[in-house]
């Protein structure tokens, strides 16, 4: 049975608070578990008339791994590849911090403007166990620093819990509204 978006775990489950475990071989179970998120991530990409999953942490499918999913094209729905990224870490962050919209497929229709470094450089393992060196800037830079915070149980909402301006709804005509922070600020779906 291949896993649908219904595998997807959403707030408020308290496993997308806690960290996950480091990776150690990569054996078939590794394997299953990226298989696993990439074809949740693909059955939710369908779903979503005006989204991209762009990627995916595993304890998104609560498996408490270290390992992410990042699709190779964010513009094109048509390319369902993925590169995986196991253990990955920061090893440096460079340039400005700036403020841009993010998504979650845990946080579902919830937008913020969270601000994040511009440019990131990670150190990760490949599906293979090879070591790989990626330098991310841009859109990049931001989906590994939302991704990495989720092995470490932050969601990105976490960043902006007390920034009354920073909140935005996914309207059915795919456009993004401000939401009223009084009505968020102490939802106990969220926090
Ligand atoms: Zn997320």
């Amino acid at each position: 049975m291949s896993f649908t978006k219904e595998d997807i775990i959403s707030l408020p489950n308290p496993s997308l608070r806690s960290r996950s475990k480091r990776v150690g071989p990569i054996n078939a179970e590794i394997k299953q578990v990226v298989e696993n998120m990439i074809s949740a991530t693909l059955s939710w990409d369908e779903s979503r008339e005006h989204e991209v999953g762009v990627a995916l942490a595993a304890i998104q499918i609560d498996q408490a791994y270290r390992i992410v999913v990042i699709r190779n094209d964010f513009n094109n729905k048509e390319d369902k590849t993925f590169k995986v990224f196991i253990n990955p870490e920061i090893t440096k962050y460079e340039g400005d911090q700036v403020e841009d919209f993010e998504g979650c497929l845990s946080v579902p229709d919830i937008y913020g403007k969270v601000r994040r470094f511009d440019k990131v450089r990670i150190k990760a393992m490949d599906i293979d166990g090879e070591i790989i060196k990626v330098t991310a800037d841009g859109f990049l830079a931001r989906v590994f620093q939302h991704e990495i915070d989720h092995l470490n149980g932050l969601v990105f909402i976490d960043h902006i819990k007390t920034n009354p301006e920073a909140f935005y709804h996914l309207e059915t005509d795919g456009k993004l509204k401000a939401i009223d922070y009084e009505s968020i600020k102490d939802d106990p779906i969220l926090w």
